[in-house]
């Protein structure tokens, strides 16, 4: 386990004890953001990693939702993903559960006895319930998320109760501009299509998901950047209204 003051550096670093994975480094310090936009349709900088990590979820044959908590300065200080449907997991974190969530095995690694006020997660997709409550016992200062999550939107009037729960929620911003808002919740549907067939409605976008599942390549593509080039032809195509209805139930609360 890390210390909060030693930033990750490295995909490799982080997930060192998979043997499953490919140990391919990915830097992820806060230079990151200002340099690496010079692509016009790449991942933003921000959610590079994040976005990794679910694809990475994705082809391990867990839910696809990735997270990176971030220090005050930008450094990255714990990244996690879905490990759902896996036997292996770094130390301390989950895997082969239901509750093995990206924001869970990120928030496990923090040492507790302090707060983490001036530290921001970088989630995927919207936290759920568990990973909405995680955040209020792992005393985070803030929580940014890709997409909505249709499934779980009701979780963000949870303040409504009031008491301790308001006193200590989590503020959430999100979701992320442009493209970034549907890849996310697509790639949930990605899951569902070729896990769970059955999901209804799913993260809004289940007829273009199983239509995806045919591109050629998307399945065997290595990196995150490689899937969503792959996507982004179906993701505007979504965003300019072909799929206008699943679109706007997904951003109704956004
Ligand atoms: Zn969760």
């Amino acid at each position: 386990m890390r210390t909060p003051a030693e930033p990750v550096t490295s995909m490799e670093a982080a997930e060192s004890t998979d043997p499953t994975e490919a140990a391919q480094s990915l830097e992820t310090t806060a230079d990151d953001e200002t340099t690496a936009d010079a692509a016009p349709s790449a991942l933003p900088a921000l959610w590079r990693l994040p976005f990794e990590l679910a694809w990475r979820a994705f082809r391990a044959g867990s839910r696809p939702v990735g997270a990176v908590l971030r220090g005050p300065d930008g450094a990255v200080v714990a990244l996690g993903r879905n490990r759902s449907r896996e036997a292996v997991a770094p130390p301390g974190q989950l895997a082969g559960s239901d509750i093995a969530h990206a924001e869970i095995n990120v928030l496990a690694q923090l040492p507790g006895g302090r707060d983490y006020y001036d530290h921001r997660l970088y989630t995927t997709l919207e936290p759920c319930l568990l990973c909405s409550s995680a955040l209020i016992n792992a005393h985070v200062g803030g929580v940014v998320y890709a997409s909505p999550d249709p499934v779980w939107k009701e979780v963000a009037d949870l303040p409504r109760v009031g008491g301790i729960v308001a006193r200590r929620w989590v503020p959430r911003s999100g979701p992320a501009p442009g493209p970034l808002a549907v890849l996310g919740a697509l790639l949930m549907d990605l899951w569902n299509a070729r896990h769970a067939p059955s999901t209804p409605g799913g993260c809004g976008y289940p007829t273009l998901a199983a239509r995806c599942l045919r591109i050629e390549g998307l399945l065997e593509a290595d990196c995150a950047e490689t899937a969503y080039q792959l996507l982004l032809p179906s993701i505007r195509t979504a965003l300019n209204g072909t799929h206008r209805e699943a679109h706007q139930q997904a951003h109704r609360r956004a």
